[in-house]
């Protein structure tokens, strides 16, 4: 099989980027699942970790790992909100709720920026609705000025009632997404485990270092998540050896595997942890929480 060496501008081990200061590398050093995650005290005001989920790609499960791991993050004890900054509405419907009935959606939050308190829904956890409307956000931000830091503007307020603050975006690199990177400390990357599927990474990589070099000079692939991974064909096993290959520790050692649950659970309104709470596919992105809380520790002792 061909190997994607080189074809991936980040600089390889030994080289790697030097941290922003005061930060640690993104991946924290210590074997998942040693640590018991200690949630923070209730009167501690908290400083929202902000999280995008993306790749240009669409169907590779941002959706579904954006739900299912804020789920898992609130499980074990995080104020966890997630944002919905898709038109499609995904992620809100996902929560049993009809993104056509929404009065009041994101649009509302970017482009006449009301306040984001007004379209955030107590689901299982809070959640921020998307309507069809936010598709003409892009135009209506387009000739504004600050266009890129809509939403890093309207979570400014809103940050020390969070731990955690995950964005789904969607599958395009437009500026919904610009605006989730920039409002973003990282990015999680989920991959599915495809050859084809891997070689987008560059071009959101190329779009990470312009942000990087204009608007959010903090912001950065946190970790890249393995997709519908099916252990039993030697083709995902190498698509997860090239992903290490290319980005070393950034891949998250949890693998989330093909399984129809997670297709399942958004027909019933509901995460796959409130779904099958006993079953592996819940189990997965429990683990997933583990290693990003992790690295969050490892941030915040840096
Ligand atoms: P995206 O947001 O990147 O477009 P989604 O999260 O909507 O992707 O996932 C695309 C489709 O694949 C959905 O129907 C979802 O239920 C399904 N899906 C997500 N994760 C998995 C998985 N691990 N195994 C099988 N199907 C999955
Ligand atoms: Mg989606």
């Amino acid at each position: 099989m061909v190997r994607l060496a080189g074809l991936f501008s980040r600089p390889q081990e030994g080289e790697v980027e030097a941290p922003a200061q005061g930060e640690a590398p993104a991946q924290a050093e210590a074997p998942v699942g040693l640590e018991t995650p200690t949630p923070p005290e209730p009167d501690t005001p908290r400083q929202a970790q902000v999280i995008a989920f993306a790749n240009q790609k669409g169907g590779v499960a941002k959706t579904t790992s954006t739900l299912n791991l804020a789920v898992a993050l609130s499980e074990q004890g995080n104020k966890v909100l997630v944002v919905d900054m898709d038109p499609q509405g995904n992620l809100t419907m996902s929560q049993g709720l009809n993104p056509d009935q929404i009065t009041r959606s994101m649009f509302d939050v970017l482009v006449h920026r009301l306040p984001i308190d007004q379209v955030i829904q107590e689901t299982e956890v809070d959640l921020a609705v998307s309507s069809i409307d936010l598709a003409g956000a892009e135009l209506a931000l387009s000739s504004m000025i600050g266009r890129e830091r809509a939403l890093e503007k309207a979570l400014n307020p809103i940050k020390d009632r969070y731990d955690f603050i995950l964005i789904d975006t969607p599958p395009s690199l437009g500026l919904l997404t610009i605006n989730a990177l920039v409002a973003s400390n990282g990015v999680i990357v989920p991959v599915q485990c495809e050859y084809l599927s891997l070689r987008g990474l560059v071009q959101l990589e190329n779009t990470l270092s312009m942000i990087r070099e204009n608007l959010n000079p903090d912001v950065g692939i946190q970790g890249i998540l393995p997709t519908m991974y099916d252990g039993r064909t030697l083709h995902s096993r190498e698509a997860v050896e090239i992903l290490q290959e290319n980005f070393g520790d950034l891949v998250y050692k949890t693998r989330i595997k093909k399984t129809v649950r997670y297709a399942e659970a958004p027909v019933k309104g509901s995460s796959v942890l409130k779904y099958d709470p006993s079953g592996n596919a819940a189990a997965a992105y429990r683990e997933l929480a583990k290693e990003v809380l992790n690295g969050a520790k490892a941030r915040k002792h840096a």
